[in-house]
């Protein structure tokens, strides 16, 4: 087992031993191009299918209406700038949050380059949109609403029922970067109506460099990628078959295990999270008090900078971070934590945990404690500098 205290989840899992082993024979056995006539071809085919079966499950829909991808980023493209091109004739004008993950909001400023109309919806001090604000925001020339499921950072679950009934009253398509969500909680593509929906095969005990994007049968969505016809024509190339039957696996294993999961893993967060600030006292719980993923636990700690903490921890083998892997190599307090109204201090405090059921108790219990310890040094360090 791992030296180390895994507490990074939400930016990426370990992937399962299942998954593994499901994958290896399209390596080196059946690793004919599923396209092929061959019988090793129709055995890599016949996999594909079952595996499109298994992530369509997951959000009750068609598995004709799956398309695979190469992970969460490239879903959240496709969907946001497919719609743009798609839609160019009747409006330019997409609504989505200050809050969603980069993937989203570069896309849009991407298009803003291009003669979009982006409006960017706030949130409250726990992450949440306001459904009002979102019907405000709404036009003729609204094109798409793109609400992420559940935040990266925090934990924050949206209300996808409400937006989707909002979207659809007025005629405006609906796209969720499901990314954090799926397989974590339940999600249903038709009851919350989406028509777009991202998801990503390693957050969830799948590989890295996965992930589809649920397209709502009749939607003309344009090709994200001109090739050999492959995925019904929209996403050319040939298939990443291990990496497809990977994800599949994962779906499937998460969605059978889905409420004995949530329930064990919300369990560790709780205990995890009511240890930390009775040692820690003065720390903050950033997110939503319930409206929240299973295994997120994001806090501010005022007087102490995030990264330090971050450097230290895992000098003692504890993997944490510090809101969202990819802001870690931009410079600058997390732009959720800001959009909630924390102070550009208090933001830099922030830490994120993300357990999973694979942790233990044992290991929770160690890393508040090794986190009390780090906080206690810190505010030495910071008294002996101003006195
Ligand atoms: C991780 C993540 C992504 C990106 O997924 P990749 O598969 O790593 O490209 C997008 N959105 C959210 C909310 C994520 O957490």
């Amino acid at each position: 087992m791992n030296d180390f205290i895994y507490l990074d989840n939400a930016a990426t899992t370990r992937v399962k031993e299942e998954v593994l082993e499901a994958m290896l024979p399209y390596f080196c056995e059946s690793y004919g191009n599923p396209a092929a006539i061959y019988s090793p071809a129709g055995k890599a085919a016949k996999a594909v299918g079952l595996a499109r079966q298994q992530v369509a499950d997951v959000i009750g829909v068609k598995r004709e209406e799956i398309y695979f991808t190469a992970g969460g980023s490239e879903s959240d493209n496709w969907a946001i700038r497919g719609v743009y091109e798609m839609l160019s004739g009747k409006g330019n004008h997409i609504i989505t949050t200050k809050v969603e993950h980069h993937a989203v909001i570069n896309t849009c400023k991407y298009l803003e380059g291009l003669g979009a109309k982006v409006t960017y919806l706030s949130v409250d001090e726990y992450g949440m949109i306001s459904l009002e604000e979102l019907k405000a925001a709404i036009s003729p020339q609204t094109i798409l609403i793109s609400v992420m499921a559940a935040n990266n950072e925090v934990g924050t679950i949206m209300p996808l029922e409400q937006i989707g009934e909002i979207a659809r009253e007025h005629k405006v398509l609906f796209h969720t970067d499901a990314v954090q969500a799926y397989g974590h909680i339940p999600l249903d593509a038709e009851k919350m109506h989406i028509d777009l929906l991202s998801a990503s095969g390693h957050k969830l005990g799948g590989p890295k460099g996965i992930g589809f994007l649920y397209v709502k049968k009749g939607l003309k969505l344009p090709p994200l990628i001109y090739g050999g016809g492959q995925e019904r024509g929209r996403r050319g190339g040939t298939l990443n078959v291990p990496g497809i039957v990977g994800m599949g696996c994962a779906a499937e294993l998460a969605l059978k295990a889905m409420n004995e999961q949530m329930k064990q893993v919300m369990y560790l967060r709780d205990c995890f999270a009511e240890k930390l600030l009775e040692e820690i006292p003065e720390a903050v719980l950033n997110g939503h008090p319930y409206n929240r993923l299973p295994g997120n636990v994001n806090v501010t700690i005022p007087g102490v900078e995030g990264e330090s903490v971050l450097i230290l921890l895992d000098q003692r083998g504890v993997c944490a971070s510090s809101g969202s892997a990819c802001s870690m190599a931009q410079e600058g307090p997390s732009h959720v934590l800001l959009a909630m109204g924390l102070t550009q201090e208090e933001a830099r405090g922030a830490i994120r945990f993300s357990l999973s059921e694979e942790n233990t108790e044992e290991e929770l219990d160690k890393a508040v404690h090794v986190l009390k310890e780090i906080v206690v040094h810190l505010r030495e360090i910071m008294l002996q500098k101003y006195t």
